[in-house]
């Protein structure tokens, strides 16, 4: 018996996940999440409580992705999306925003 291996449960409410990653559109965005595994209804309640502005758009960034980081002033960041329209060549940083928080703060060399 191999089970037990491939037991994939959500890490919020314990439902049975069939397959990763999970996939949930978001305000127009699609979400794809291997880590953490989360089913769907949890995977939308958290980006809607933990999603964050674009400082450009003004749409909403979805958790667990990718982001652009301006050093604002009062040194607030400001989040923006990883894609070529939003983020601008001023940026220097860019980061994964996660539950909430920004994970893997990298800053890219400029010159
Ligand atoms: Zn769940
Ligand atoms: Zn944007």
């Amino acid at each position: 018996m191999d089970e037990g291996i491939l037991d994939l449960s959500c890490a919020q409410c314990k439902t049975r996940v069939d397959s990763l990653p999970t996939i949930i559109k978001f305000q127009g965005q699609e979400i794809y999440l291997f880590h953490p595994i989360f089913c769907k209804n949890c995977l939308s309640s958290i980006c809607k409580q933990h999603s964050t502005i674009c400082a450009n758009c003004g749409q909403s960034i979805p958790p667990y992705s990718q982001v652009g980081v301006l050093k604002g002033n009062d040194r607030k960041n400001q989040l923006v999306h990883m894609t070529t329209s939003c983020l601008t060549t001023g940026s220097a940083f860019h980061g994964y925003w996660g539950k909430g928080e920004l994970h893997k703060f990298v800053e890219i060399e400029a010159c």
